[in-house]
């Protein structure tokens, strides 16, 4: 790969927009082929941070704005007092993009979810189609060989628990009636699990690292940093070239054979917007020409809602909290920096659990996610005590929100709302979540170790309490995804290939094109989509699907 400053070419065979998840991901690929010239557009800098790459660090890419688009969404109709910021949004505005600040979780989502996008008219993303492309991609030896990879780009590692507060949480589930979990990526997703994380050597392995950094050189693979697309040139029908803008100086520079645009679920969509491919008359008012009418775009917002039920520790030597203030933090760094070991190579999450709580199947409804510390990582800085935090979020949202944009100026944020708890079944849902977390912390497991709830959750004494807690303190689990969904519907933006309907040579590759979000963290899902993307823009034959759970002994 050459960093370069100005395209050495005028025309390339592929462009790819977004060097996140699935942008990495397909540069890679796509260039694997020498005789294909391929440019990798990003807007953000370089990944080469001790912030990016030490794991523990990961509050800091995601609270410093060099890193971080910061989005916020508008306020959601239930908040009773509007706040001047909304919903917070962190998505990486860096090389790797999101993937280069998120937490590292790697999660593949359930079978029924691909079956379920499958039986919505989407043939080839059944679980079995997707199983050797989530196989393809990642380096998991100790797992089962029919359903974990190894030779993958992204190497995965299991945590080793040795915090007695991870200890207790998974004893507590167990308590409970949620048993550990050997494999939550393997054949079954529920139950207490360890966690798997994208790790390599104690360093992040994100896309960039897994799929650029860490591949053999190419000199037919190009990127630029520091560089935005804000237009797509449409002749007719057909893309034909991007705008970008660099250092206060716009390039106009042609593709061949495709355009991709990997920008992610919020800027995907708004870039279509901007080049004129939306709804028609919301473009008009806002001053774009309508180019391409296509309602669907920025429609279809889904995201994991979650709420963090926190705790604090009653002996403050259980929780990771001081091994990262003061002395233990200097010591936690220089151990990471000489050995790449020891706390500073975790990710801190350490343990979580998948539950089915409505649904009574293997197609879990809560995720959750556990550190053993009270971490809060809001955008103004990062303030650490001991305790216990669980951050627990729906898996199978029912509620679907919007994006939308009021400007034709390339540089304003577009808008969007995510309509959380907007559907009975999500507020049932989201009044089950309480009630488990509830047993799960008073099993007996815990033997005295945490204090009450801290953040209001004990004290609900009505089922109108606790739904004016979860409205007031509802987040994002910081999965946007859906925004250019595949499908065949009429607010569907992409077919089953990622290509935009009605358009050539373009196509929307990343988590806006997931019609439904699945159970689980979206990162190692975002990347399965681009490899499989990638082996039908280079016209490979696609892996063929597998189907190991019907050699499984009958339950
Ligand atoms: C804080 C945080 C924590 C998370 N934790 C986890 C986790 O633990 N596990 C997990 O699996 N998932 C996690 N996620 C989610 C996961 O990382 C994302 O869903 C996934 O990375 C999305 O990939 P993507 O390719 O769709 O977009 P991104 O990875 O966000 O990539 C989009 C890229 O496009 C660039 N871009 C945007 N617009 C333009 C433009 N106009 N011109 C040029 N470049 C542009 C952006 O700068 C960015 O680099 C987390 C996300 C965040 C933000």
């Amino acid at each position: 790969m050459n960093i370069t400053r100005r395209p050495s070419l005028s025309a390339y065979d592929y462009i790819i927009i977004g060097s996140g998840s699935a942008g990495s991901t397909l540069a890679a690929r796509l260039s694997e082929d020498p005789g294909n010239n391929v440019l990798l557009i990003e807007a953000g800098p370089s990944d080469r941070s001790l912030f990016i790459q030490m794991p523990a660090a990961l509050g800091i890419p995601l609270m410093k704005d060099r890193y971080n688009w910061k989005f916020f969404g508008a306020n959601e109709d239930f908040h009773e007092t509007q706040s001047d910021t909304g919903v917070y949004t962190p998505r990486g505005r860096v090389l790797g993009g999101s993937s280069s600040i998120n937490g590292m979780n790697w999660v593949r989502g359930n079978r029924a979810d691909y079956d379920g996008w499958c039986h919505r008219g989407l043939d080839d993303w059944s679980y079995a189609h997707c199983l050797p492309y989530f196989k393809r991609s990642e380096h998991y030896p100790q797992g089962d060989a029919a359903y974990r990879g190894t030779g993958g780009a992204t190497e995965v590692v299991k945590t080793e628990i040795k915090n007695p507060l991870f200890q207790g949480f998974l004893s507590a589930c167990s308590e409970y009636g949620a048993a550990l979990n050997p494999d939550h990526n393997g054949a079954h997703q529920g139950g207490a699990h360890e966690t798997q994380r994208n790790v390599s050597n104690g360093v992040r392995h994100s896309a960039s690292q897994a799929y650029l950094h860490d591949q053999p050189r190419k000199d037919n693979l190009e990127l630029m940093l520091e560089t935005r697309c804000n237009a797509i040139k449409l002749s007719q029908n057909r893309a034909v070239g991007v705008t970008l803008y660099r250092a206060g100086e716009e390039l106009n520079i042609e593709v061949g054979k495709e355009l991709i645009i990997c920008a992610g679920a919020i800027q995907s969509p708004h870039l279509l917007m901007l080049s004129g491919i939306g709804d028609g008359d919301a473009l008009s008012s806002c001053g774009i020409q309508p180019r391409h009418h296509l309602p669907g775009v920025g429609h279809n917002l889904q995201d994991h809602p979650a709420w963090c039920f926190e705790y604090g520790a009653n002996n403050p030597s259980d929780s990771i909290a001081a091994e990262l203030h003061g002395f233990g933090r200097l010591k936690t760094g220089l151990q990471w920096l000489l050995q790449k070991r020891g706390l500073g190579s975790s990710n801190h999450f350490e343990v979580g659990a998948f539950l089915s709580l409505i649904s009574s199947s293997d197609h879990p409804d809560i995720q959750l996610e556990c550190i053993a510390m009270r971490g809060d990582f809001a955008p103004e800085g990062i303030n650490i005590s001991p305790g216990f935090q669980c951050f627990a979020s729906l898996q199978r949202p029912t509620s679907r929100g919007k994006l939308w944009i009021d400007s034709a100026d390339p540089f304003k944020p577009p808008k969007f709302r995510f309509h959380y708890l907007s559907t009975i079944e999500d507020k049932e849902l989201a009044l089950h979540t309480v009630s488990a977390i509830q047993e799960i912390f008073h099993q007996p497991a815990w033997r005295g170790r945490l204090t009450s709830e801290l953040s209001g959750a004990s004290n609900l004494n009505s089922k109108k309490d606790t739904a004016r807690w979860l409205y007031s303190k509802v987040e994002s689990n910081y999965h946007p995804c859906g925004t250019c969904s595949m499908g065949t519907s009429q607010d569907a933006v992409t077919n089953s290939e990622g290509r935009v309907h009605g358009l050539d040579n373009l196509r929307v590759v990343d988590a806006s094109i997931i019609p439904v979000i699945p159970a689980g963290n979206l990162n190692a899902i975002t990347i399965m989509i681009a490899e499989k993307i990638a082996d039908n823009i280079l016209g490979h034959a696609p892996l063929k699907p597998e189907f190991p759970w019907s050699e499984q002994p009958a339950a």
